[in-house]
């Protein structure tokens, strides 16, 4: 069993561009797309995938979903950029209709998702010395263990991963790390009163798709309401409507004090992310204390609005949830010795490969790729199954007897 690769020369032309004149830190799957529209891919010899990573989650609504793009197009012809130094008429706009959307009292914009959890440390350390009353410099973080939240020296510095760490420091202090999907541990943290938030990832989707038992979130609500420490989801993986739910928290009717949002806020048009909260948390920044230049950019403001409404409009949340029973059903199905674990909720799911060779799951992926669907493999034996919300019964199907036949590759 090996999978061995022909790459047409056409490939290895742009693979070679990036390998020369590109930092190394990605190892992407050997395939250059050169377009993209609803679950589907072209690389540049015109082969067609099924695209099972969605950006990582960024293209929840299909590649260039034409409302989004029609936001873009048009709005890109306008304004793109005034800066917050003064106001654009987009922004106060996309605040009312986000706010309402997902019924907090503000929002706060910024870019890429890690900045977006860095603002979130930053408000709950404001808001546990401003409102909570923490001693000056005392404020603690708790987190988990496995946690992926992005890769600035801030986030990193909670990361209990050595490839995210590893020569990177000295970190930032102030964080305590817990094993997910567990509130006795979370309880035994919060005994130090200095504690102003708990940060988590409603389904822990770097660390293998880990779905935690029923009650978790519901646990985490009792358990920061009863010794006021902020709850804070990281919802930039499992938000909007990824997991079968507008937010993962919504599987439980959970409210958390903080939710992040990033990837499909803007179905993978340009980075935009948010982070949403009520005004106990969200006045304690005052001008000049926290910022960005792009953030809140009419641009964004304008994709933001269309690719929620888009979520809505077509039922993504319920297609999700459907398709993804059928999906992890169908393969269920699948007589295979290689699959140890199928997990997930609504269309982020995983599989666990069981196999001798630990370079088995990346050589599924360049299987799968060969025929047809591109997936990639996250922490060694794990596959990611994640394709734009999108989906139809009928590709489900086909892209199950794709992962069936591929599979065989292992034997
Ligand atoms: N938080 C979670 C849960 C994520 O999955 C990611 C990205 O994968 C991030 C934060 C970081 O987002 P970005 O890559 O946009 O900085």
């Amino acid at each position: 069993m090996h999978t061995t690769i022909q790459l047409s020369a056409n490939t290895q032309h742009y693979l070679d561009l990036e390998d020369k004149y590109g930092a190394h830190n990605y190892h992407p799957l050997p395939v250059v797309i050169k377009k993209g529209l609803g679950v589907h891919m072209w690389d540049v010899d015109d082969k067609r995938y099924y695209d099972f990573l969605s950006g990582y989650s960024a293209v929840n609504q299909g590649h260039c979903h034409p409302t989004i793009i029609e936001a873009l197009v048009e709005q890109a012809q306008t304004l793109t950029l005034t800066s917050r130094a003064f106001h654009n008429n987009l922004l106060g706009e996309y605040e009312s209709f986000i706010t309402a959307y997902f019924g907090y009292d503000k929002v706060l914009p910024v870019n890429t998702g890690v900045e977006a959890v860095e603002t979130a440390i930053k408000l709950s350390r404001k808001w546990g010395y401003e409102v909570k009353g923490i001693p000056d410099n005392k404020a603690k973080i708790i987190v988990c263990s496995a946690n992926f939240h992005g890769r600035t020296v801030g986030v990193i510095s909670f990361s209990t991963d050595p490839t995210a760490t590893r020569n990177f420091g000295p970190f930032v202090p102030g964080f305590e790390s817990i094993p997910y999907n567990d509130l006795a541990a979370l309880e035994q943290a919060l005994q130090d009163k200095n504690v102003a938030a708990f940060i988590f990832e409603p389904i822990q989707g770097e660390a293998g798709v880990m779905v935690p038992d029923e009650g978790y979130y519901a646990g985490i609500r009792a358990l920061c309401s009863e010794y006021n420490v902020l709850m804070v989801a990281d919802e930039i993986q499992t938000g909007l409507c990824r997991t079968g739910n507008m937010l993962a928290c919504d599987h439980e009717h959970v409210r958390p004090d903080m939710v992040i949002l990033g990837k499909a806020l803007s179905g993978g048009v340009l980075p935009v992310s948010a982070v949403l909260a009520d005004d106990e948390i969200m006045l304690t920044i005052k001008p000049g204390e926290h910022g960005s230049t792009y953030g809140g950019n009419p641009l964004a403001c304008k994709v933001a609005i269309a690719a929620l409404k888009v979520l809505k409009e077509e039922r993504m949340a319920t297609n999700a949830a459907e398709m993804g029973e059928l999906f992890r059903d169908e393969l269920k199905k699948i007589d295979s010795p290689h699959i140890d674990t199928i997990r997930g909720r609504g269309l982020l799911n995983a599989i666990v490969i069981k196999h001798a060779n630990p370079e088995a799951a990346w050589d599924l992926c360049l299987e799968l790729m060969k025929n047809g669907l591109l997936a990639k493999p996250t922490h060694g034996d794990k596959i990611r199954f994640a394709p734009p919300l999108v989906i139809n019964r009928e590709q489900i199907m086909d892209c199950v007897n794709i992962i069936r036949k591929s599979l065989q590759v292992l034997d």
